[in-house]
């Protein structure tokens, strides 16, 4: 009898792949008997790992070819009974690993929020379970605010919306800062809201301030979810759950991680200040862009995208001028507000004639007494926070710097401190010289810090406020600053990038540029493009209800052409004048870039390794490569770093081009000489 009918199942085995949250892109293992028919494609399970690690991992794929010459491990733990992650989840998440070339891993660690992922599986299960047992509250959103009208401008644009997504999937909203852009989206959103769709609207992480969130959920209550990084594991968790849920949130207000939760029924993407360079993820891998997956996202799902902006990236202009994207121009301010005036301000005179206080110019400081006389505030913007750049030895000459990092550390001195704004290592201020004994510092360049003081000297009667990393390391920090200022608390904001971020304050009437040079001087192809957003985005800050404000733009390059066109408003003539350069060059949006980074503590041998891999890839990509080079900070928490550049025109196949490049790794790897050598690729870098 038992010879009559062979348990047929044990042979044939079933074998699941496996993402782990590491940096490769999985691993295949056993699926136990007991667990069959229910490991399948996106549920969680727990796995063993080496000699005593243990991960929670993503099944890929179940199938019944036994990998060869490996011993297999069982899969420990089943931990979903259902999917958790989609197909379209899955698709998007293969197209960031190739299209950013990283391992698949690394994009799972990326995309799940960390309680999806967890070493304590059963506590967080234990929190999750108390926490479901809370049913939100089902408000009808309709019963909220209901619309501010749009103004006649604001409507044709709207109008003008509507038709280019009847003949394209994407659009590009370039409307003047406070055109109403917001509004726009607001009246976009309602209409997909009231068809059931869902909608996902990204921000730079910086503008999902409370004001601005709670604009949204006036109009939308609680069929809306804010998502982003500074969110609890918890809280990232529930809103990932409740999307997989029947009754998911219709709309996510987010920053770029959202675009990694589950959706259904997608319909709508708002990329807002699609131009900000803190869409793209830096470090770790994936180095992904989150305004290009959003596009991918918004592809997969059939949606549309709309991008709005006041000053478009190069990459998304081209397209609307091409033809792939709609074009859509919003050129006036609601309420037929003015556009700042912007005065030029040479300082190269002034430092001749040694005029300067410090930082100001005589005709800045003219205008702020004025402002301050009137009751009105001013913004002061300079790129550079800390005290100094650096500290200088009055007698030898030395100079402090980093013992981890190829840079100086920068003086902070409230703090007594000498800071690596690279590493974050931090020394306290030396009382001598190590070289020479002597006690005397002289401070080169300017920081916030800096301007702050000098503004208490010269004048000792306003009330400042300083927004900076030190000082805004918070989201509370940050959005604590901002309502002081709006509360009219303090007369002067002096801050850094952060003071550019779309901030609206209604009695600003001036505001001042330090230094412009500190952003055109940056030896970078993008450096004119960024300067004309960053130092249009900060003068949209001047103005008040009726009155235009007034910009006072401090530079030694007061006749160049990039100073124009930022004084004149004159997009068109930057973008023409600065894309015959990127063309003549090669560069983006004309061709693909591809940073190759490699690392390593031994500077000589890296030297080696680097003209190695520089010639294994000449022999494939001839002409395409240059370098390698050190990067202007060679020296990170002490790795030394070398930079190939790949250009790679746009009929290349990304694929190939990730072939060849995984092929010529692989075989540098295996050499021995290659042992500590890392590795790894910046697709489109910023
Ligand atoms: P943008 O996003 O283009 O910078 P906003 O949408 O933030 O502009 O609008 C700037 C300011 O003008 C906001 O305070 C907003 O409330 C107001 N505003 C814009 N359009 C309207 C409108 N149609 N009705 C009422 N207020 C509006
Ligand atoms: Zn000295
Ligand atoms: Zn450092």
């Amino acid at each position: 009898m038992l010879l009559e009918k062979p348990p047929q199942d044990i042979f044939y085995l079933k074998y699941a792949d496996i993402i782990l949250p590491i940096a490769f892109d999985g691993f295949t293992y056993l699926v136990p008997p007991n667990m069959e028919g229910r490991v399948v494609r996106g549920c969680r399970v727990v796995v063993p790992l080496g000699k005593n690690k243990i991960y929670t991992g993503v099944v890929l794929r179940v199938h019944d070819q036994q990998p060869q010459g490996v011993e297999m491990k069982s899969i420990i733990e089943l931990l979903d009974e259902t999917p958790v992650i989609n197909e379209q989840q899955f698709a998007l998440w293969l197209w960031i690993a190739h299209y950013y070339i990283c391992p698949l891993g690394d994009v799972m660690k990326c995309a799940l929020p960390g309680a999806m992922k967890p070493q304590d599986e059963q506590a967080l299960k234990e929190k999750d379970r108390k926490r479901r047992g809370a049913v939100p509250t089902d408000i009808d959103p309709y019963s909220l605010r209901p619309l501010n009208p749009l103004s006649p401008y604001q409507q044709k644009a709207l109008d003008e919306i509507d038709a280019g997504f009847s003949q394209k999937e994407t659009v590009l909203l370039h409307g003047v800062t406070s055109s109403g852009k917001t509004e726009i989206y607001i009246h976009l959103i309602d209409r997909y809201m009231r068809q059931g769709k869902q909608i996902l609207y990204l921000l730079p992480e910086i503008a999902l301030t409370t004001q601005m969130t709670e604009r949204l959920r006036a109009f939308f209550g609680d069929k809306m979810a804010v998502y982003h990084s500074k969110f609890t594991d918890v809280q990232r968790l529930d809103i990932y759950k409740r999307q997989l849920s029947s009754s998911p949130y219709q709309l996510i207000l987010g920053a770029r991680s959202a675009i990694f939760l589950p959706f259904t029924d997608l319909a709508l993407v708002i990329v807002d200040e699609e131009h900000e360079q803190s869409y793209k993820q830096q470090e770790p891998a994936p180095r992904y862009h989150a305004r290009n997956t959003a596009l991918m996202l918004a592809h997969l799902f059939r949606a549309k995208t709309l991008l709005g902006t006041a000053t478009p990236s190069f990459e998304v202009y081209h397209l609307a001028h091409k033809g792939p994207y709609a074009y859509v121009q919003l050129s006036h301010r609601h309420r037929d507000m003015q556009l700042p005036t912007i005065e030029v301000v040479d300082i190269k005179e002034s430092k001749r004639k040694r005029q300067m206080k410090g930082p100001f110019s005589p005709r800045l400081i003219e205008v702020m007494r004025q402002a301050l006389q009137r009751g009105e505030q001013i913004i002061l913007f300079q790129n550079r926070r800390g005290f100094a750049n650096f500290i200088e030895c009055k007698q030898c000459g030395w100079v402090p710097r980093c013992p981890h990092c190829d840079v100086t550390l920068t003086h902070h001195k409230r703090q007594e401190t000498l800071v690596c704004h690279y590493c974050g290592h931090t020394v306290r201020l030396p009382e001598s010289c190590p070289a020479c004994g002597e006690t005397a510092f002289v401070s080169r360049g300017t920081g916030t810090e800096k301007v702050e003081e000098n503004i208490s000297t010269l004048f000792p009667e306003a009330v400042t406020l300083r927004m900076d990393l030190d000082t805004a390391n918070s989201r509370q920090q940050y959005e604590s600053i901002i309502t002081q200022f709006a509360r009219h608390e303090a007369d002067i904001l002096i801050g850094t990038q952060m003071v550019t971020k779309g901030l609206d304050f209604d009695n600003v009437s001036v505001v001042g540029i330090l230094d412009a040079d500190t952003l055109l001087n940056v030896p970078d192809f993008r450096s004119y493009e960024y300067a004309f957003q960053t130092l249009s985005q900060v003068a949209g800050r001047a103005g008040r209800d009726k009155s235009p404000g007034l910009v006072i733009l401090q530079t030694r390059s007061a006749e160049s052409d990039i100073i124009k066109q930022i004084t004149q408003a004159n997009y068109w003539e930057m973008f023409c004048q600065q894309m015959t350069e990127r063309k003549l060059f090669h560069y983006p949006p004309f061709y693909r870039l591809i940073y190759v980074y490699l690392k390593h503590r031994d500077d000589r041998l890296l030297d080696h390794l680097a003209d190695d891999a520089a010639r294994r890839l000449r022999a494939v990509f001839g002409e395409r490569i240059l370098g390698p080079d050190r990067p202007p900070v060679s020296r990170i928490q002490s790795l030394y770093i070398r930079k190939i550049m790949i250009k790679v025109e746009h009929a290349a196949s990304p694929a190939k081009v990730r072939e060849s490049l995984l092929a010529i790794q692989r075989d540098i790897m295996s050499t021995p000489a290659a042992k500590a050598l890392y590795i790894y690729y910046d697709v489109d870098p910023l």
